[in-house]
């Protein structure tokens, strides 16, 4: 499965209820590439350019981590994808990623929120967790590059038939409540 949603949507928040309940792991690639940058790793080293600027870090980089990522034991049984495909190029690589490894995209889950709200709870995360890229212009760069490089995505996945929208606004719980909701009806491969 894929969770998608502009930044501040709550995709981190909801995949790992999503991924606890099917009992499959959770694979952000804005946790791994920030685990790397704490960690100093070369990888980190140069994705943090990108990121603090609110860019995306370039595709070879990042499909080259989601493959290492997907070909480790726990992704076997399934895995649900969060942050990752944000561009139509990552989204052909995972197409073949899965045909390598055998799985199959049962569901693109995409949270819908407006973008006030978002800003608004980016900023109110800026001052809880001091995220290097949740300041005002990053938060404002970062939208504009969901809008121009990632949103284009759920057309493409309602094209295929797979595309789940649920409603971001109101208490976690809520929408956690109308994801299980929306992913009852979904057959499992
Ligand atoms: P958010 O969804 O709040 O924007 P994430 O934690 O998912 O943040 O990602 C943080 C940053 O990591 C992104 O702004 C980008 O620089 C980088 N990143 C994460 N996933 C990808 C991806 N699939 N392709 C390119 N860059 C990515």
């Amino acid at each position: 499965m894929i969770i998608m949603g502009p930044p501040g949507a709550g995709k981190g928040t909801q995949a790992r209820y999503i991924a606890e309940h099917f009992g499959i792991p959770a694979i952000s690639t804005g946790d791994i590439f920030r685990a790397n940058v704490s960690q100093g790793t070369p990888l980190g080293v140069e994705a943090k350019r990108y990121m603090d600027a609110g860019e995306y870090v370039p595709d070879e980089i990042t499909n080259r981590m989601v493959r290492n990522r997907i070909d480790e034991p726990d992704a076997k049984q399934g895995f649900l994808l969060d942050g990752y495909p944000r561009t139509l190029a990552q989204v052909e690589e995972l197409d073949g990623m899965i045909k390598f490894t055998g799985h199959q995209l049962d569901a693109v889950l995409s949270v819908v929120v407006d973008k006030d709200e978002v800003v608004k709870r980016l900023l109110q995360r800026a001052q809880i967790e001091g995220r290097a890229d949740d300041t005002e212009d990053v938060i404002r760069r970062r939208q504009e590059v969901y809008l121009e490089q990632t949103q284009p995505l759920i057309q493409v996945y309602g094209e295929r038939d797979i595309l789940v929208e649920v409603d971001g606004l109101g208490e976690v719980d809520e929408v956690t409540k109308r994801i299980f909701d929306a992913l009852d009806v979904v057959p499992e491969s």
